[in-house]
């Protein structure tokens, strides 16, 4: 099957166990035509919906409810760990307790490329909710930009994350790979995989093989080679479980199947 010459690879969707382990689908992007979005996406076997901002945990958490395949993910993401209140920790705690949506902490980690917050302010925020991960035994949903070294360093004084978790949009080599697969962590892989460019990402993929990996899109963001410069969304994650199918030389039916097989073990939602 090449998915690459179907017009209407929507069908297809309902077939195969797709997941989506990454998209933020309450952000305004996704406004205008909301209904179509939502239709399309429903057709995957699981989604998680991640917060980034305190003030974003609560609409992350709304939206999962219109997908019964939808769960959640609630943190502070790296960039917005500058604006959080005195009380968002016990916040956090909260929301994550008041439903069995809630399957992991996120995103959360250190983005030292943009910097958009202090390092120190990413640090410490960081930390607190590894901490509530571990208290709460929830995964974790690591967003690392030029700070691979930092966020391994931290998680190794932290002690282990119980629950592992997702290093979501890798984007360091195989050996970082190899670390974090070591520690307890799959390696998220979406859009970027499918870019001409990106060798060193698909490197990744044949080294680290499918039983390490959860596939994600990052929507609205980080869209595959077929869409860039427009927005992501969760169906087209067919095209990023395709290409991974491909690097390994296997069938995309079993490829999907194994990921889905990943992602309930990850969150614990094995029945
Ligand atoms: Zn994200």
């Amino acid at each position: 099957m090449d998915f690459r010459t179907l017009v209407d690879f929507e069908s297809y969707l309902k077939k195969l166990p797709f997941v989506d382990a990454h998209a933020h689908l309450h952000m305004r992007h996704f406004e205008n035509d909301w209904d179509e979005v939502a239709e399309r996406s429903k057709n995957l076997k699981f989604i998680l919906n991640v917060s980034t901002s305190e003030s974003d945990l609560e609409p992350a958490l709304e939206m999962a409810k219109w997908f019964d395949n939808a769960y959640v993910a609630l943190g502070i993401h790296p960039h917005d760990s500058k604006d959080v209140s005195s009380a968002y920790l016990k916040k956090l705690a909260q929301k994550c307790k008041s439903t069995d949506k809630v399957v992991a902490i996120g995103e959360i980690g250190l983005d030292l490329f943009r910097n958009i917050s202090p390092p120190d302010v990413q640090k410490k925020v960081f930390v607190e909710q590894l901490m509530l991960a571990n208290e709460l035994e929830l995964p974790v949903i690591l967003h690392i930009r030029d700070a691979y070294n930092e966020v391994y360093d931290i998680i190794k004084s932290v002690g282990p994350i119980k629950k592992g978790g997702i290093v979501h949009a890798f984007s360091g080599d195989t050996i970082w790979a190899k670390r974090f697969v070591k520690e307890g962590f799959s390696i998220g892989i979406g859009g970027p995989v499918t870019y001409p460019k990106n060798e060193m990402l698909r490197q990744v993929v044949k080294i680290i093989g499918v039983k390490n990996i959860v596939t994600e899109t990052d929507s609205p963001y980080l869209p595959p080679q077929q869409f860039r410069g427009k927005r992501n969304e969760p169906s087209y994650v067919v095209y990023v479980t395709m290409t991974i199918a491909e690097i390994l030389g296997e069938n995309l039916e079993d490829i999907a199947e194994e990921i889905y097989h990943n992602t309930l073990e990850i969150f614990g939602l094995r029945t």
